[in-house]
């Protein structure tokens, strides 16, 4: 099975990775950390602004990001949480929603849509059936690719509890009993990603209602690589999962 057709959009965390997916012209849109753009940041209108999840101790310092980026030409945001939407709005930003707003139903779809969203990705729990089932009045996309977080919290467990914010991760990981290598993914927040990476590369035709779909980069090296072996309906090297798509959370 071929996925050639598909509306693809890359979620990158590092340098390498954004000037990666800003080559492939597969990718409609590439969602993108902000402390990753700037100024001379190319293809400004393919890019999705992602600020911090956590917004407690620097709302006003996300806020003055977003604004600067604005200034800079770029136009669209990502709101993980209801908490982003204020700043995204006043920053001039056009809203995009994230799989944090926990999105699993066609009423909070378009709940979304109708205060001026420009489309949302669901939640990850939610089961291929019940995607099936959704529609929204704006496009809606899944995270079809990538390691999801296990976990998200402030603090890196790998530096004994200490921030981990220089903006590159530390490369560490924890084990689970099974001994598989849980790596991290180090920011200003921290995510323990699960080991097993999500693919739907040879199950995307169970999602033919679905607008567009999301490959989530973490720690990859190669987004090109990864990317063609998902066109071709191949799975990534390594443990892979098809998360809750097939299992759900009903
Ligand atoms: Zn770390």
């Amino acid at each position: 099975m071929e996925n050639f057709n598909l509306n693809l959009r890359a979620e990158v965390s590092g340098e390498h990775q954004l000037a990666q997916a800003l080559r492939q012209a597969e990718f409609s849109f590439v969602y993108a950390p902000l402390e990753l753009l700037a100024a001379n940041t190319p293809n400004k209108d393919k890019i999705i602004a992602v600020p911090n999840v956590f917004l407690a101790d620097c709302e006003e310092e996300t806020l003055r990001k977003l604004e600067a980026l604005k200034a800079m030409g770029f136009e669209r945001a990502l709101a993980h949480t209801s908490g982003h939407i204020p700043l995204l709005q006043k920053a001039g930003m056009k809203l995009h929603g994230g799989m944090r707003l926990n999105i699993t139903n066609s009423l909070s779809a378009d709940f979304f849509a109708d205060i001026g969203f420009e489309d949302i990705i669901l939640s990850c729990e939610l089961t291929a059936k019940r995607i099936r089932a959704l529609s929204c009045k704006v496009p809606f996309g899944i995270v079809s690719y990538g390691r999801l977080p296990l976990m998200i919290t402030r603090r890196c467990p790998i530096k004994d509890g200490r921030p981990c914010n220089d903006g590159s991760h530390c490369g560490g990981y924890l084990k689970d009993r099974r001994g598989e290598k849980i790596l991290t993914l180090c920011s200003n927040t921290v995510e323990l990603l699960n080991p097993d990476i999500l693919t739907l590369s040879n199950r995307i035709s169970d999602f033919d209602t679905v607008d567009f779909f999301v490959m989530r980069f973490t720690c990859e090296k190669n987004v090109k690589e990864e990317l063609d072996r998902f066109k071709h309906g191949e799975k990534p090297k390594g443990k892979v999962t098809s998360g809750l798509y097939y299992r759900g959370v009903e």
